[in-house]
């Protein structure tokens, strides 16, 4: 039986809690949707072969053959996937690092692709009224600016990619999250009919280590008495243990230890904390000092051609700050990944309850084969 449909998107996927709410099985048909920060089946669908399984980041992949499509061979490595380039970054206009939310990275190589016609359109993140996020098509720099900074609560960007393919309104480039950057690759390595993956130009990848339930994060707030309305920004800086909120009025924290109550079900079981199948991927800079100087920072991961063309030109039209990072830095950004990856894994044998299912994860591919032997190795020592 073809397992590639909208059935087996229900069974071993949305019914599993493995739903990143990515969105890239939104805006393909008119079966199903995204309510709240929810992934919703309206109606069964009989297709056989379905763009919904094939493009979902929590279906089985052929990562391998992703990375041999995507990127050159010796840029790889197990832990970050490909590296052509580490750095840190920032814009170099200060009222835009004012707005962004670390140095303005991403939103500076976005307004420079849309500028010099690279990408006719930015996808990003657009926050409503009810506190819910969805991707936002965006034709110019104002409406760039306006959806900078991180809302930690899921966007389903990639539904906003599906409509706007649909449409043919030129090249695209979208800001991504780990699971939307391994969907959009997806797209890239299935190439469905009347889907014309062609036109995605550029994938700016964010760093992410989970993404909060927007239920039970809004509960939280409103326990906390925060207007959510209020709420200008967020941020976790370094070494602190809390969530950091800016309001109109003030900034306010919580203990992280309460916040970790609301994180998605599905970001346990998530391998990738930089983004691996993004052109660039970017995340907050971590170096010694004083923190408030350090979050003006990014950490910056070249990861493609088009990539390293971009921040080079970047760099050449003085929009740019970009600092060479430190061996020791990278090897801290490695040893990090590879904490996830393991934990993931830890998490994902848990809930299979065998080293030899991995729900979604190829047991052969070769970064999972190097994550295995060491659980393998560490059950062994525990006696498990
Ligand atoms: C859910 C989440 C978790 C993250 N976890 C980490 C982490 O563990 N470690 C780390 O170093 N960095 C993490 N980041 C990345 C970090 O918060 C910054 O986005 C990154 O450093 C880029 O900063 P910037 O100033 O260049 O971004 P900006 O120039 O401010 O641009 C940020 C862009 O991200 C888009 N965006 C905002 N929220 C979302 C969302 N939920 N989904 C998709 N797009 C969104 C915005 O629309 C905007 O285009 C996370 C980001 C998110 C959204
Ligand atoms: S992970 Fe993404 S593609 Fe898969 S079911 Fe959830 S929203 Fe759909
Ligand atoms: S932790 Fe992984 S699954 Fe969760 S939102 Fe981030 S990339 Fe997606």
């Amino acid at each position: 039986m073809n397992r590639n449909n909208q059935k087996f998107l229900k069974r071993y996927v949305l019914d599993e809690g493995l739903c990143t709410g990515c969105g890239a099985c939104v805006g393909l048909c008119p079966y199903q949707v995204i309510y709240h920060d929810r992934t919703v089946q309206l109606h069964h669908c009989d297709l056989e072969d379905g763009k919904c399984y094939a493009f979902c980041p929590r279906t089985e992949t052929d990562l391998a053959a992703l990375r041999e499509l995507l990127f050159e061979k010796d840029d790889l490595t197990p832990e970050i996937g490909a590296v052509k380039g580490y750095y840190f970054s920032q814009a170099v206009d200060p009222e835009l690092r004012k707005i962004a939310q670390h140095g303005a990275t991403v939103t500076a190589l976005l307004e420079l692709a849309l500028a010099e016609g690279l990408i006719d359109s930015a996808i990003v993140s657009s926050r409503n009224q009810e506190f819910m996020q969805n991707g936002a098509i965006i034709n110019d720099r104002g409406a760039l600016r306006k959806n900078a900074g991180s809302k930690f609560t899921v966007s389903p960007t990639v539904a906003a990619f599906n409509q706007l393919v649909t449409e043919d309104k030129g090249n695209i480039g979208i800001v991504a999250t780990p699971c939307q950057a391994l969907a959009l690759a997806k797209m890239k390595l299935v190439k469905e009919d009347n889907h014309k993956i062609d036109q995605l130009k550029l994938v700016v990848g964010l760093y992410c280590g989970w993404t909060l339930s927007a239920e039970k994060y809004t509960k939280l707030l409103l326990e906390k008495n925060i207007d959510l309305e209020s709420i200008t920004g967020m941020d976790v800086p370094a070494g602190k243990n809390i969530l950091e909120l800016f309001t109109n009025n003030d900034a306010k924290s919580i203990p992280f230890d309460e916040v970790r109550a609301c994180i998605r079900e599905a970001c346990q079981y998530c391998m990738d904390s930089t983004a691996e199948y993004a052109d660039v991927s970017v995340g907050s800079a971590r170096f010694a000092g004083n923190w408030e100087d350090v979050r003006k920072w990014n950490q910056l991961i070249v990861r493609t051609e088009k990539g390293r063309e971009l921040v080079d030109l970047a760099v050449k039209r003085g929009l740019l700050e970009v600092r060479e990072a430190s061996a020791e830095s990278l090897k801290e950004l490695k040893n990090a990944a590879a904490k996830k990856k393991k934990e993931a894994l830890g998490n994902i044998i848990k809930k299979s309850g065998s080293v030899k299912k991995l729900l979604y994860l190829d047991s052969r591919d070769p970064v999972v084969q190097k994550d295995l032997g060491v659980e393998k190795k560490r059950k062994k020592e525990k006696g498990e």
